[in-house]
């Protein structure tokens, strides 16, 4: 893989579980990154304490990805700190677990606004202060594709809309050759989905490994896609599920 070394990166959402992992690899490819979080704080800051060092800097920034403004002005931060931006990672999310006679309206508009307009916002922010050749990665889900249990209506589809969002915007970055792409996690052992849960087995049984993936696992591919050797993906969105959808 091409290096890394010395871009700039926004990523959502990366105070635990997934989005720590990408922070933690990026900052240790030699990425600057910029982080937000929403109420984990004393975790974002021990891990800026940690990566921060002579060549690598890192910064958290609290951030609702559920409200519009201040996602731009932590976009806007994270520029004006390191005068650039090169790779935009969309992670911060939210799942629900509901049927149909249980998902409220509220649940409903969480959702959207969180998982969906946010990633919008995010894009449209970034973008516009982000390098020619950068990267947009965006965390989905299978989910957005298929759905083996009921109870994940409302965010397979948030998910199925980020997948969409990726392939529209792919066309409109295009030209400036920004890549944008989608990462389709199957089940990961983070707080959202543990893999002590009692859901856990039903999962590990529908998958081709048997087994949970790591928050690592995950980091590597979004490293992968931020890279100059990935410069010829865009709109894709790629499944990483121990073959849950196989
Ligand atoms: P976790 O719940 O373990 O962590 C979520 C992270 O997102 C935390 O850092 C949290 O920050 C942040 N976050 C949540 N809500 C907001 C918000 N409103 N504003 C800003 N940050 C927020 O989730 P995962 O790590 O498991 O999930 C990360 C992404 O991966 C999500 O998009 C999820 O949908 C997706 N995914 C996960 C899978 C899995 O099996 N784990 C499978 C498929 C997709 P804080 O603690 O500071 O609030």
């Amino acid at each position: 893989m091409e290096s890394i070394k010395n871009k700039v990166a926004f990523v959502t959402g990366g105070s635990r579980g997934i989005g720590q992992a990408i922070v933690r690899k990026l900052a240790t490819a030699g990425v600057n990154v910029a982080f937000t979080y929403n109420n984990s704080a004393d975790v974002a800051n021990k891990l800026v304490e940690e990566l921060s060092g002579p060549e690598t800097q890192v910064i958290a920034v609290k951030a609702d990805n559920g409200d519009a403004d201040s996602i731009v002005s932590a976009i806007n931060k994270a520029h004006q700190t390191f005068g650039k931006l090169d790779i935009l990672v969309n992670n911060a999310g939210i799942g629900t677990m509901a049927t149909l006679p249980d998902i409220t309206l509220a649940d409903f508009d969480r959702i959207i606004a969180v998982n969906v307009k946010g990633v919008f916002v995010a894009i449209q922010a970034g973008a516009a202060v982000m390098n020619d050749g950068g990267r947009i990665i965006n965390i989905g889900s299978t989910v957005a594709d298929r759905n083996a249990f009921p109870g994940t209506a409302l965010y397979g589809m948030s998910k199925a809309a980020v997948a969409a969002l990726t392939r529209g915007i792919s066309r409109d970055l295009g030209p400036r050759g920004i890549t944008v792409n989608t990462v389709q996690p199957g089940p990961i052992d983070t707080d959202m989905n543990p893999a002590d849960s009692q859901f856990a087995d039903l999962l590990r049984s529908a998958m081709a490994l048997g087994h949970y993936g790591s928050t690592n696992d995950i980091a590597e591919l979004v490293a992968f896609l931020a890279s100059p050797s990935a410069k010829f993906i865009t709109g894709a969105s790629i499944d990483i599920d121990g073959g849950l959808s196989s």
